[in-house]
């Protein structure tokens, strides 16, 4: 491929993908290579030393007193809600604007996912209408630190002690987020995390863990995840096989070691965009992500709203010029066919449906280099300009650009 800067040879600038775990593997290849090679020179495979080191790592890392593996963040939130006695006849109130899985969860022991709607700035549980929902079959609260910055947890506390109900944070987006200075994961009753390849702390496949303060919790969703065995095939309740294997334990265990410089990265990379958008001009047709004060987000996802109804011409075009973007969520979970049942009307959740057809996600993984991150932000800027002259073609977006 001739280079960029040859006269002779213009080239189209080159694409840039919506994420590159192959550029974060480059990084790391030796010390994934060891950790895989150990763990088959020793043939223990499942549960085991490395997933003890992990979960106590785990621990540390969120400041939690209990970490427990299994097997995927969508098991993290079923054995939780299971842990906490949640099943038939209960109510968990919940996010649309999720990923399936978390309500997902909630269905499969049998419980009812109740929704309440969305802050509009932060996309997460609005704690007001949490607070409206709440009656005698309410039987949990499970938040979701949606891209990565936290709920609004205090409230939410507050809610869960003085109704006496649990708090389980999804937080399977979240690892290292901080709330006030509290980490992702002891913000409430249990913290549910994920390491499918694309979070934040990815396995090289499927794994998830649970942290949580109380020992009683922690002892049953050990058992949980052993069919419920506590030790000498001494059954005391049907449980799953919901295990970590010890080579994603392993491979977790490296990656974790970099896992702060790796946010960090991420919250530089969203730094740059505000400041891209900003000399662009683009203020007045997009909402970049706000961080709160008293957060610390870690952006999973860099999810940013398209005003005006432009959201899919504003994808197309970016695509068209090869930077990649992606929309987490286009479907609430109340217009899933699947939760027809739930009897929900369409128009119940209107900041979610409203989420879902204008949030547009950005590359923003560790590795993205300035010219990409200005390569994406310039693709924006022009996406929205061409979409905007054809929106309003007698002058409209000279006059936009003038306001
Ligand atoms: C990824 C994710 C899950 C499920 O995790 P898996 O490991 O894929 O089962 C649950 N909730 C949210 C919000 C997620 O992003």
């Amino acid at each position: 491929m001739p280079a960029f800067n040859d006269p002779t040879h213009p080239t189209a600038p080159e694409p840039v993908p919506f994420i590159d775990l192959v550029a974060q593997h480059q990084t790391i290849k030796e010390e994934v290579r060891a950790a895989v090679d150990q763990v088959f020179e020793t043939q223990h495979f499942v549960l085991g030393e490395e997933v003890d080191q992990l979960e106590a790592e785990i621990a540390d890392y969120c400041d939690a007193r209990h970490a427990i593996g299994c097997a995927s963040g969508t098991d993290a939130l079923v054995l939780s809600l299971l842990a906490l006695g949640i099943g038939p006849g209960d109510d968990v109130i919940t996010s649309p604007f999720t990923f399936f899985a978390t309500a997902g969860a909630i269905h499969r022991v049998g419980a009812r996912p109740k929704f309440v709607d969305i802050d509009p700035v932060t996309y997460n549980l609005d704690p007001q209408q949490v607070e409206d929902a709440i009656d005698e079959n309410t039987k949990a609260i499970m938040p979701v630190h949606i891209f990565g910055q936290c709920a609004d947890m205090e409230t939410l506390w507050r809610l869960s002690v003085r109704n006496n109900i649990p708090l389980i944070e999804d937080a399977c987006q979240a690892i290292g987020a901080e709330y006030r200075g509290r980490r992702a994961g002891v913000l409430g009753t249990v913290g549910c995390f994920s390491f499918f390849p694309t979070k934040n702390l990815g396995g090289a496949g499927d794994g998830g863990i649970i942290t949580t303060d109380d020992a009683e919790i922690a002892a049953r969703l050990k058992r949980l995840r052993v069919h419920g065995d506590v030790g000498g095939y001494n059954h005391v309740e049907v449980g799953f096989n919901s295990r970590l294997d010890a080579l994603q334990a392993a491979i977790l265990r490296v990656k974790l070691r970099h896992l702060e410089k790796w946010s960090e990265a991420r919250r530089q990379n969203a730094r740059r965009y505000s400041e891209l958008f900003r000399g662009l001009n683009l203020l007045s047709s997009i909402d970049p992500p706000v961080t709160a004060a008293d957060q610390r987000h870690v952006f999973n996802q860099y999810t940013l709203r398209i005003r005006g109804g432009m959201r899919e011409s504003v994808m197309q075009y970016m695509r068209s010029e090869g930077v990649g973007c992606a929309v987490y969520y286009p479907i609430p979970l109340h217009l899933q066919k699947c939760f027809e049942y739930l009897g929900y009307s369409a128009e119940a959740f209107p900041e979610s449906n409203r989420a879902a057809d204008e949030v547009l996600s950005l590359p923003i993984f560790s590795e993205l280099t300035d010219e990409q991150l200005v390569r994406v932000a310039t693709v924006l800027s022009d996406a929205v300009s061409s979409v905007t002259a054809l929106q309003f073609p007698s002058g409209g977006n000279t006059e936009r650009k003038a306001a």
